[in-house]
């Protein structure tokens, strides 16, 4: 079973951070304690794992592949901290921790961040694509990076060349850490503010989301903006009716930067 992660180098997507300055680098810019509740998603074949389970109070993994079960249960045998929990990190709930720790594959980005948005952590350190980690801090304003803008602190800690890994993935990584920010945070970021609320009601048509938003955010000022109030206020941003009546996640990335602009 191990060879097999030795030979099939494409299997599920998964890259193996390998390079030993780039693990430590990683781990200490975690700043883990022995008071630290920590999750990891995907350990592969535990070579964050073992440092990580080392260093905090407890340890529960969370990993997709069955297949790499010898290799933690290896992990398990070592250290009495570890809880391991096989699924797919997108449905199966996150305990409650502090710290958070992931390297998934880049093509789940969007959902996963989706998925942080509702868990109860302190701290996330995670490995990205470099593209998305810096279409973040530069505050790009297109979906993603909004919607981890909108309930994030987020810093780029260092970027990760392709050679670290086996197999090498074919773009550049970056280590970013998230750290959730409270609604009241954002009561004087009225745009941040607003598609916040307006990504936790994502099902809802944008003309009704946008105007419950304002509301929201009138509220927050300890002030009341009535139904009708708030139905003028969005009149007067002559957003396209057709974007109106979209729903948050049928909105392009255009669309995104059109509502930003018009929001004011
Ligand atoms: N953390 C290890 C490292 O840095 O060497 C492995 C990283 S590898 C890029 C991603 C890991 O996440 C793999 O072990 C993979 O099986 C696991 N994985 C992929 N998708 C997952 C999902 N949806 N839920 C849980 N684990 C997943």
């Amino acid at each position: 079973m191990i060879e097999k992660f030795v030979n099939d180098t494409n299997y599920l997507d998964q890259h193996f951070l390998i390079d030993k300055s780039v693990i430590n680098a990683f781990i200490d810019a975690c700043n883990l304690g022995i008071t630290d509740i920590a999750v990891e998603i995907g350990p592969g074949k535990g070579d964050l794992t073992d440092t990580i389970a080392r260093r905090v109070k407890h340890l529960t993994c969370i990993e997709i592949d069955r297949d790499l079960e010898p290799f933690i249960n290896i992990l398990k045998e070592r250290h009495s901290n570890i809880d391991i929990i096989y699924g797919n990190a997108l449905n199966v709930f996150i305990p409650d921790c502090n710290k958070i720790i992931s390297a998934l594959p880049y093509s789940i980005t969007e959902p996963f961040i989706e998925k942080l948005l509702r868990c109860n952590f302190e701290e996330a350190d995670l490995i990205v694509g470099k593209r998305f980690a810096d279409a973040v801090v530069e505050n790009k304003i297109e979906k993603l990076p909004l919607l981890t803008n909108s309930f994030f602190k987020v810093e780029k800690v260092f970027d990760i060349e392709p050679k670290a890994f086996n197999p090498q993935p074919r773009v550049m990584s970056s280590m970013i850490k998230l750290t959730p920010m409270l609604r009241s945070e954002l009561k004087n970021n009225f745009k941040k503010f607003v598609f916040r609320e307006m990504f936790f009601k994502r099902d809802r048509k944008l003309k009704n989301n946008l105007m419950e938003s304002l509301i929201e955010f009138a509220k927050v000022h300890g002030t009341k903006l009535t139904k009708k109030e708030s139905k003028s206020v969005l009149d007067g941003y002559n957003i396209d009716k057709d974007i109106l009546n979209k729903k948050m996640e049928n909105l392009s990335n255009e669309e995104f930067k059109i509502i930003y602009d018009a929001l004011k």
